[in-house]
């Protein structure tokens, strides 16, 4: 007999994301030793700026990446108890207060180190090793704690480190021209966001005392639009039945496409993801073990929980196939950035954040992804503390059900903080959808004979 502990895992990963985590732990490596290198330090929240400061020469440290960090490897308490003592309660999204947890950890180790108290080597607290920044640059989409974290943040480090705030644009697509990527409040929002891009250059340029280097930015998203084109493809290729690649896959490699360096491995890692998916379907291979079901995700990421939700839907037969998060965020668009001039691309991106949409292009984008990957309902995430991500969930649970008859169930759940996340609920009203699911099958089936 096999024992729960032995039982083997019904989810069959894909083998290319972890040959590439290397590439995350280096890049971390890099962040924690950038003092000791003298290297210019830049924090910022939201939008994926890193080519921008790839190309000034900086080192970026994204505040919910390193967030999620924490929290993937279960060392986010120290920083959020920080934040917590210092009076940011616990309603308050988990990702800004463990990265201000950070800044405080931070802070105190780079104090203690200047004071002789500790060395380099002392500072065992993952959560502490975040280097200082020379300044912060906020550029938050759709969210108004987004957009006040990064102030914040500079009150807590004693208002010493300059700041530079990137306005992005809530598109609302009321007026009647407005629609995905096009009509007037876009073509506007993407210039007003492009001449701000230019305006934090001359901000890196006066801060740093140096030239731009233009010629690596556009080098940077030559790389990037090329690694987002083949992240696409290979995403498009899920929509075979059972799927080759499942959401999960896809959260693995986020990193990856939203803020590590722009170059050739970049490329490559998405080349081989793609590889390894085409062999999947040449031999058959499927992403989890007898594909019954098919489900979309809404909600931001679960840090904390990541193996045991990949592990719950697969042993239910459930193919998480996309997601808003994966599938509606991270260079989507790649057709939009001309890498000769990138800004205005680059610009339109931002704006694209999946939380900075009015109801009606969200409705446009999942009912494109449940029609295009063939899925039977929808799984939201209802993100406690991100109610940015939360706030259309039920107008578009109520929206699917009605115009495409697809069934969904809401799970409680954060994004770093593992006390929100209800999991027996999350099993006990999946194994509910299912067997609706399996009731409109066989309806269908008679209603077919
Ligand atoms: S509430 Fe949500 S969208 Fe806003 S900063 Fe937090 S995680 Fe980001």
């Amino acid at each position: 007999m096999t024992s729960a502990a032995t039982k083997p895992s019904s989810v069959n990963r894909l083998k290319s994301n972890d040959a590439g985590r290397h590439m995350i732990s280096d890049y971390w490596e890099r962040i924690f030793t950038a003092n000791e290198r003298n290297a210019s330090v830049v924090w910022y929240n939201g939008a994926a700026l890193n080519p921008i400061f790839q190309a000034a020469g900086l080192e970026w440290a994204h505040g919910e990446a390193f967030a999620a960090r924490l929290s993937a490897q279960k060392l986010e308490k120290s920083a959020q108890l920080a934040a917590q003592e210092y009076g940011y309660v616990g309603e308050l999204c988990s990702y800004a207060r463990t990265h201000l947890g950070t800044a405080l950890l931070a802070k105190q180790a780079r104090e203690k180190f200047e004071n002789g108290i500790v060395d380099e080597a002392d500072r065992d607290e993952l959560a502490s090793r975040l280097p200082m920044p020379n300044f912060i640059v906020n550029s938050y989409a759709g969210c108004s704690t987004g957009q006040q974290w990064d102030e914040l943040t500079m009150r807590v480090l004693g208002k010493e480190v300059p700041i530079f705030n990137v306005s992005l644009p809530f598109l609302w697509s009321n007026r009647a021209d407005a629609g995905y990527l096009q009509g007037q409040e876009w073509e506007e929002a993407s210039d007003y966001v492009a001449d701000q891009l230019h305006k934090l250059i001359e901000f890196i340029e006066f801060h740093t005392k140096r030239p731009f280097d233009w010629e690596a930015l556009r080098e940077g998203m030559h790389y990037i639009k090329q690694a987002a084109e083949i992240r696409r493809d290979a995403m498009a290729m899920c929509r075979s039945k059972p799927t080759p690649a499942t959401f999960w896959d896809w959260i693995a490699s986020v990193a990856h496409i939203n803020f590590l360096p722009a170059g050739p491995e970049l490329v490559t890692y998405f080349s081989n993801i793609r590889e390894e998916i085409v062999g999947r379907l040449a031999r058959g291979e499927t992403a989890i073990k007898d594909e019954k079901y098919r489900l979309y995700f809404d909600g931001i990421m679960n840090w904390n929980k990541l193996g045991t939700l990949a592990r719950v839907f697969a042993e239910h037969k459930v193919a998480i196939v996309a997601g808003r998060y994966t599938h509606n965020a991270f260079w989507q668009e790649p057709h939009l950035i001309d890498t000769d001039d990138p800004i205005r691309g680059m610009a339109q991106h931002y704006l694209l954040c999946p939380t900075n949409h009015g109801f009606k292009t969200i409705k446009h984008f999942t009912e494109h992804d449940c029609d295009y990957y063939g899925l039977d309902g929808i799984v939201f995430h209802s993100t406690r503390t991100c109610r940015a991500f939360t706030g259309p969930q039920q107008m578009l649970a109520r929206a699917m059900q009605k115009d495409h008859g697809l069934p969904s169930i809401f799970f409680e759940g954060d994004v770093a903080d593992e006390s929100f996340y209800k999991g027996e609920l999350l099993e006990s009203r999946l194994e509910a959808m299912l067997e609706t699911i399996d009731v409109r099958r066989s309806r269908d089936l008679i209603a077919s004979a």
